[in-house]
């Protein structure tokens, strides 16, 4: 172990060094990647906002919602999906963001809801999202959840395992109805997810489908395969093997599929996921990874143009009729347009390493996507401030794994100073736990006005259903 120790420990500080380096030209130093402002006193603002001001009313942590960038975004991805055949739509990843101030905001731009729990189902019709624009995905589908499904007479329930398929058919037949049904394709090896179609599972799944045609009809081929994806690569890949077993349903059984979704996991450009060896050594060595670079990313209509083409393009070589494409975006249409804002209550200082900034906020309870992310973070009172020291910014649970960032280069913190954690709006409030402190309000910013969508989970919501 101590010659292990000898030998990381120069290892990890030369790449502690590198990593400042690339932090110090990082090209994500610019608030209005997000839309957001420098105030004339000098702060971070949101649509005239003060975020320091925001925090004296609501307190801290405080997730703020920019409703404008947030329209933006739903209209680049829906205006990108509009030259897909008719019938075509984009659906929200409930999962991703589930505050239904934001849902809403979102289903007035006329996208629909994909959700995979029996609770966003509910949530979902509660926001009166109509059948014809849900889709129900997932491994937990519970039979009232199927139920509900089939009588809102959603797009497609897709099918995960095998077993659903009995089940939804007793529901249907039950109901003396026909349920629209999907089936999610296992095309990676190496995930959990969907019916296996190199065995020949899932072409065994929508025979049988075909054969209960009184009660079920097989609408949709459904897959999900990459997250945060900066080109489109992968998608396409997966569309066109996708489309070859549409091919083989259409030759062997005689079905024309007429949908196919080709899931989420559009990435954004102001963020990125670690690869494994990026991640290994940030576990390891605390070494945070290069930051993301904006222009690696094509804008959205070139990233769908380049899916919708080879999708076009395979489908006029075997004479098949264009399926509808369904799309589930979630990070890339919230990730932007939110924001954290978390006080800092101390900052320690350490010999023989970097100081710890202690704030409100950390991996275990609210920023659980920064555990595999880079996110860019500001000072709200001094965003443009040169950055000059590396510390650890850590949560407020006692334990050292509760972590914002490791070893990040920040202008000097202290006591007191409030940090901006950018793209906060996907993964942060639908992770996030009430772990010893109850989760945060969120305030919608628009045009120089707010208005709390969520208040702070009061003490007693946490104990609400205990005592039977
Ligand atoms: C999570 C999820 C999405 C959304 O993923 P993003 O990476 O946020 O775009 C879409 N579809 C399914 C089935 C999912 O599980």
């Amino acid at each position: 172990m101590r010659i292990l120790n000898h030998l990381l420990h120069p290892l990890s500080r030369f790449l502690v060094r590198r990593s400042c380096a690339w932090q110090r030209r990082s090209p994500l130093g610019d608030p209005a990647l997000w839309g957001l402002a420098v105030s004339s006193a000098g702060h971070l603002s949101v649509s005239g906002i003060d975020t320091l001001d925001l925090v004296e009313r609501y307190g801290s942590p405080l997730l703020v919602v920019h409703r404008s960038q947030l329209v933006e975004d739903c209209r680049e991805v829906v205006r990108a999906l509009a030259p897909a055949p008719q019938g075509s739509q984009v659906l929200y990843s409930y999962k991703t963001n589930s505050t239904p101030g934001i849902l809403e905001v979102i289903h007035e731009e006329g996208v629909g809801a994909e959700v995979i729990s029996p609770y966003e189902l509910w949530l979902a019709e509660k926001l009166q999202v109509p059948g014809e624009r849900i889709v129900y995905n997932g491994v937990g589908k519970t039979e009232e959840s199927i139920r509900r499904a089939i009588s809102l007479n959603v797009l497609a329930i897709n099918i995960d395992h095998v077993e659903e398929l009995d089940l939804i058919h007793r529901v249907a037949r039950s109901l003396g109805r026909k349920a629209r049904v999907g089936v999610r394709l296992g095309l990676a090896s190496s995930s959990q997810l969907g019916l296996d179609v190199p065995g020949g599972e899932a072409l065994e799944v929508c025979r049988r489908l075909a054969s209960l045609g009184e009660h079920l009809e097989l609408t949709c081929l459904h897959f999900n395969v990459v997250s945060n994806a900066k080109s489109p690569e992968a998608h396409t890949r997966s569309a066109l093997e996708a489309l070859e077993f549409l091919a083989t349903v259409k030759s062997r059984l005689g079905v024309t599929v007429p949908l196919l979704d080709i899931g989420g996991g559009f990435g954004v450009p102001t963020t990125k996921n670690m690869t494994g060896r990026e991640y290994a050594l940030y576990r390891l060595l605390r070494v945070l990874p290069r930051p993301p670079s904006p222009d690696e990313m094509a804008p959205m209509d070139r990233f769908l143009g380049a899916i919708l083409d080879a999708v076009g393009e395979f489908c006029a070589s075997r004479d098949l009729r264009q399926p509808a494409i369904l799309i589930e975006p979630g990070r890339r249409i919230t990730s932007r347009a939110e924001l954290l804002l978390t006080r800092v209550h101390s900052v320690k200082r350490r010999t023989g390493g970097p100081d710890f900034v202690l704030t409100d906020a950390g991996r275990l309870t609210l920023t659980f996507p920064a555990e595999f992310q880079y996110h860019e973070m500001f000072l709200a009172g001094r965003p443009t401030a040169e950055r000059t020291r590396l510390y650890h910014v850590m949560g407020r649970l006692c334990t050292s794994a509760d972590w914002l960032v490791r070893n990040r280069l920040l202008p000097e913190v202290r006591a007191g100073d409030v940090l901006a954690v950018m793209d906060a709006g996907a993964y942060f409030s639908s992770c996030s736990t009430n772990f010893a402190f109850p989760r945060p309000a969120v305030v919608m910013v628009e045009d120089g006005r707010e208005r709390v969508i969520r208040r702070e989970e009061p003490f007693e919501h946490l104990v609400g259903p205990d005592g039977g």
